[in-house]
């Protein structure tokens, strides 16, 4: 049934894990040697021989993560270091490829065939499969890829460290909330702000002197000018590993990967979004400059956007965090999540009471689907000095069947860093942590609701990387909705549910400004899918950026700006190609939250109609194809300007 948590795992664990591999690749020699190979004498227990190591590392490293000591320090390390070198000699094993590509060949049913095919396309995306020279190119050119990105990220956190701006006194900040100002807060009373992003947003947030408000964003906007040349460099070995890998260009490869169908699609999606947004950001943007006016400001540039909008939030919503603290306590809002994905799904949550935990404060659960366990999870919400910070979910085990026919149950953690109770104070969470929390919470329900008996494509694994946010979306948008609300949103000293106007108010400070912010994440998108089609000049790049932003923007930056220097997403981290992602997935859970929110949220068919189609069926069939069993239509790009206010 379930396995419980291993809390020693960290002891000895290089042993167990050199035991682990060493039996794994005496097995896989074992299965190499098969003729002939077939899904269920080869594939099925090759897959299982990948589980029994993911489900050793993840506690390893989720003890690293949420309890870090001595141990973990010291161990970690090697451990992350040994499984990556398993995977990487795994993924460059031609006699595993040319297996797949053998049981490609005999008959396989739709799922087994999904399970193979994915499998070749990753092996093939790492080369395997190319003549001795050009494989050893691909390999050169991954690492040099490494290298860039790794120095682009370094010359753009030296050129964030290399500036300070620096006040007197507060002359200029006063209205600054005083958390944001103690950290600016030097021993001789000046204050000093840096181009980090939290001392850099509240500056231009608060900071009432233009002029020191326009230094600050100069500074911003022209960081690392030396990654310019490393852009190219970039583009341009990303364009010649797509080429020896058989596309056109790198955007097209990516794709392959995702659940848009092509990059026409993408590009087409981002251009119906600008246009569509554009009205309403330029209504946004009259809005603020004619306050603006009222403040002496004739021509509003972007270094005058936040702190106007500040102001005109402030006046016209109202809106204070702090009142809403007594509405969500932890512990209610917890029950009250579980309560409302119970009530929705037809599922319950049973707690279990002494199974062991890393930490006392952990709470488990155990899921039943029809009575019957499914799976567990692990809640482990509050912060505590040996826990890195923000807010993760963690997929463990996963739902399959073995080749033997056994059931596995899944399970899933969430980690979070909610202030504690203290001295018999409760923990009281601001809305923006309960909204984080419904997000994980759907990341859990896509991995743990899956009832794929093929475990690559169970729960969240093989999920296509534009559509892995959309349960998570779709689940966070619930955080806003009455009906959900009165579940749990009671003062927790008078037991009053919160009134329909605080309701009015939350939602009306999620939407403020929310057209702008659109056009902003379309301008990012369409700018990364077009510099990732050819092998782009620096001059080129700067080209493309200009025509994005005449075609979407509705104010411009000034000419010295240089954005791309420090777009790390898509030079230095995991997004080139992708940084559309966001607002695809936005758009699936934009469009299916609306339909419950039309249908007055706890409908029953449609809530079953989700859990067939999307939550349950992990990755048997792309995210494309789910979607249009589920709504039995496209996604309607439409449903994004709706759930942020606009139509
Ligand atoms: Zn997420």
């Amino acid at each position: 049934m379930f396995k419980s948590f291993p809390v020693d795992c960290l002891n000895n664990a290089e042993i167990k894990l050199d035991g682990l591999i060493y039996l794994n690749n005496d097995e896989l020699d074992k299965l190499l040697k098969i003729t002939p190979k077939t899904y269920n004498n080869f594939m099925k227990p090759f897959m299982e021989l990948q589980f029994v190591i993911n489900e050793f590392y993840v506690p390893v490293s989720h003890m690293n993560l949420v309890n870090d000591s001595e141990l973990s320090r010291q161990v970690y390390p090697m451990v992350l270091m040994k499984i990556t070198k398993y995977f990487t000699e795994l993924m460059q094993r031609e006699d595993i490829y040319l297996a797949l590509k053998e049981i490609s060949k005999t008959e396989l049913n739709i799922i087994e065939k999904k399970v193979i095919d994915d499998n070749i396309l990753k092996f093939e995306l790492s080369g395997v499969h190319l003549e001795a020279d050009q494989k050893n190119r691909i390999k050169d050119m991954s690492l040099k890829l490494a290298e860039l990105s790794d120095q682009y990220s370094k010359n753009l956190l030296d050129a964030t460290n290399e500036f300070e701006l620096k006040l007197k006194d507060d002359t200029y900040i006063k209205s600054m909330p005083e958390s944001d100002k103690s950290l600016a807060l030097q021993p001789d009373k000046s204050y000093i702000f840096t181009l980090q992003a939290p001392s850099y947003i509240s500056f231009m947030t608060y900071c009432d002197n233009r002029d020191l408000r326009k230094e600050i964003y100069k500074a911003y906007m022209t960081r690392a000018v030396n990654n310019s040349k490393l852009i190219e460099e970039i583009l341009s070995l990303r364009k010649e590993m797509a080429e020896i890998l058989g596309y056109k260009n790198y955007a097209d490869m990516n794709n392959v990967s995702m659940s848009a169908k092509s990059v026409d699609d993408v590009i087409l999606f981002l251009e119906e979004l600008a246009v569509k947004g554009k009205p309403f950001a330029l209504k946004e943007l009259a809005d603020t400059q004619e306050f603006g006016k009222k403040l002496g400001i004739d021509n509003v540039e972007s270094f005058d956007l936040a702190f106007i909008n500040n102001l005109i939030k402030k006046e016209k919503l109202g809106f204070v965090e702090e009142d809403f603290l007594p509405y969500f306590e932890s512990r209610n809002v917890t029950d009250g999540l579980l309560k409302f994905l119970s009530k929705l799904f037809d599922i319950q949550f049973v707690k279990v009471e002494n199974v062991e935990v890393w930490d006392d404060e952990v709470v488990v659960y155990d899921l039943l689907i029809d009575n019957n366990p499914h799976a567990r999870l692990f809640l482990d919400l509050y912060n505590r000095k040996s826990k890195r910070g923000g807010a993760w979910m963690n997929d463990w085990h996963t739902y399959r069947l073995d080749g033997d026919g056994n059931e596995y149950f899944s399970s899933a953690f969430i980690v979070a860093n909610f202030p504690p109770p203290k001295d018999g104070k409760p923990s009281l969470l601001k809305h923006s942590d309960v909204t984080t929390l419904f997000h994980e919470a759907g990341h859990v329900i896509h991995h743990i609701l899956s009832k794929v008996n093929e475990g690559y494509l169970s729960g969240v694994n093989g999920v296509e990387w534009d559509a892995i946010e959309f349960p998570s979306q779709f689940i966070e948008n619930f955080a806003y909705e009455k009906k959900v609300l009165e579940l749990f949103a009671k003062d927790f000293n008078t037991g009053k549910a919160i009134p329909d106007e605080m309701i009015d108010k939350l939602i009306k400070n999620k939407n403020f400004g929310s057209a702008m912010q659109l056009l902003r994440q379309t301008e990012f998108a369409l700018f990364d899918m077009l510099v990732h089609q050819s092998d782009y000049s620096y001059a080129e790049v700067k080209g493309i950026l200009n025509k994005v932003r005449e075609k979407v923007a509705v104010i411009l930056p000034p000419d010295y700006t240089s954005f791309e220097n420090s777009f790390s997403h898509i030079f230095a981290g995991g997004y080139a190609a992708g940084y559309y992602s966001y607002k695809w997935a936005e758009m699936l859970s934009a469009d299916a939250y609306l339909q419950f929110s039309e249908a007055g949220v706890f409908d029953k068919e449609l809530a079953r109609r989700f859990f067939d189609n999307i939550l349950s069926r992990g990755a048997e069939e792309t995210m494309d194809n789910l979607f249009f069993n589920f709504a039995g239509r496209k996604p309607d790009p439409e449903a994004l300007l709706k759930t942020t206010g606009l139509l």
